[in-house]
Order: C-alpha cells, then structure tokens, then sequence
C-alpha cells in the first residue's frame, strides 16, 4: 500500500484510512488478540516484521524504524518512556512497517509526528494504524457505549489499553453515537476538529475564545475543566454570536507531551433555532 496524498475527497480519505485499520485488524488476528491485556506491541512488532525492539540511544527522537528489507529490523524508542508512550510510538512505526514499505526503511518520529491525525500523510496513516492496533474498534466501542461523553471516560479507557489519551480520543469520536466533537489548539490557536456525522454546526477556525473553558485555562484563570461544563455556542460554533444565548457543554484538557490542548464538545440538545 502506498500513501495516497493526492486523494482528492474526503470519502477517498476516509477509504484509505479504514485501510490502515483494516491492515492493524490483520495483524491482530494473526496473534490471538482477544482482550485488551493480549495486544502486546513486542510480539506484534516480530510478526509484522521481524521487528526488535530496543531502547536508548536516540538524542531528540522519540522512536526510530531501522529496517533492512529482509524481514529484520530495530524499533528503538527513548529511553525512560511512559508505558503509553512507549506503546504508541512501537505501534506507529510498526505501522510504518506495515503500510509504507517492506524494504530499507529509515524513518524517525518526534512528538510532533505522533500527533498529526488531520493531514494526507504517511505520519496520520501511521497513527491511524496504531490507534486501531491498540484500541481495536470492536473492544473500544463497548466501554464508549452508555457513558455520559467527558474527559474521563477517555482517560478510562486509555489507563485500560495503556495507550495515549490522544489517539483514545480520536477513537472515541469514530465510535461514539454521542454528537460530539474534537478540537485539538496549540496555544491560542484552534489547529484542527473532527465532528461525529450528527454534530451538525461547524466548529470555528481561528483563535481560542477567551469565553471558553480552554480559552480560561490558557489565561490561567482555571485549570482543566475536569469534567463537562458549560459553555457559550459563540465560543465553539460558526454562526453564533455574543448575543446568542445558545450554549453546548465542553470538557479541555492540555496534555503536556504534545504542547495541544484537547477539547471534547457535547451537544447534549439541539442547538437549532
Ligand atoms: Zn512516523
């Protein structure tokens, strides 16, 4: 499979993506993966391609791919790494590994390429590929189900696979039947969103609203919201203003490793006039 950049629209896009998961899900099965505690990122890094792990050694990478072509190959990763680090940066170059070539492959990773989700790219395929490969959808979408959506829940659930906030959140908004959205800021500015296909106001572009939970935490007025609060429609949402007295919920939480802020937007009610 080749990284297909040039695809034009967004059902070609998310056609390749299923494919990335598609190929995790393959991967899975081929090494008896029925709970969360079977997925082990060492034994699916050997089946996928002779893969060895080994840590250290690298001075501002957090993970490196070194393959030869004749089905051996290093993944090293930082040293000292939090387990759910640890784990999610082997399943990304696993899915380097899987998706991109099966020849020489020299390839290093930074914090910055494990959080592009929202590109064309080799590095959000990669991605794509390990959040399914360690939350695989059929085992993610019953702890997603009947839950109240939040921050927490994510959190849960990420503790449970041992994997990164992040890529659980972005699992959550493919599963989920809540009308719900992500949105992920650097610093003030609003970087990228996803929407589920029920979530129907576009999400501004553009800077944080000061009027928002992740706007007051940036001011340092609070710390992360800690739970669904609510907010003003104008502070998230295209054509609202501050006249507008329409509000939705959201629950923000800056995540350390990523430099992001990641917040969770609800539409509990129908926000429509
Ligand atoms: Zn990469």
């Amino acid at each position: 499979m080749r990284a297909l950049s040039h695809l034009a629209t967004p059902a070609l896009w998310e056609a390749r993506r299923e494919e990335c998961r598609r190929a995790a899900r393959a991967l899975l099965a081929r090494t008896f993966v029925q709970k969360p505690s079977d997925i082990d990122v060492d034994a699916l890094a050997f089946e996928a391609g002779g893969l060895l792990i080994e840590e250290g050694g690298l001075e501002s990478a957090e993970g490196r791919l070194l393959a030869n072509g004749k089905q051996t190959g290093v993944i090293r990763v930082r040293a000292g790494m939090a387990l759910p680090r640890r784990r999610f940066t082997v399943a990304h170059e696993i899915g380097h590994r899987s998706l991109h070539s099966k020849g020489v492959i020299n390839h290093t990773d930074s914090p910055k390429t494990l959080a592009i989700w929202n590109d064309r790219g080799e590095e959000a395929e990669a991605n794509t590929f390990a959040a399914e490969l360690l939350l695989p959808t059929e085992m993610v979408l019953p702890r997603f189900t009947g839950h109240e959506p939040s921050i927490a829940l994510i959190e849960a659930v990420a503790s449970e696979f041992r994997t990164s906030r992040l890529s659980t959140a972005i699992q959550y908004i493919r599963c989920t039947n809540e009308v719900v959205a992500l949105v992920v800021s650097h610093g003030w500015d609003i970087e990228w969103s996803q929407r589920t296909k029920d979530f129907l106001p576009r999400i501004r572009t553009g800077r944080v609203s000061k009027d928002s939970a992740a706007g007051e935490r940036l001011a340092r007025i609070r710390p992360d919201s800690g739970r669904m609060v609510v907010t003003p429609a104008y502070a998230w949402l295209e054509g609202f203003d501050q006249n507008s007295n329409k509000d939705l919920k959201e629950d923000s939480v800056y995540l350390d490793y990523y430099d992001r802020t990641v917040t969770l937007l609800w539409l509990e009610d129908d926000i429509s006039d």
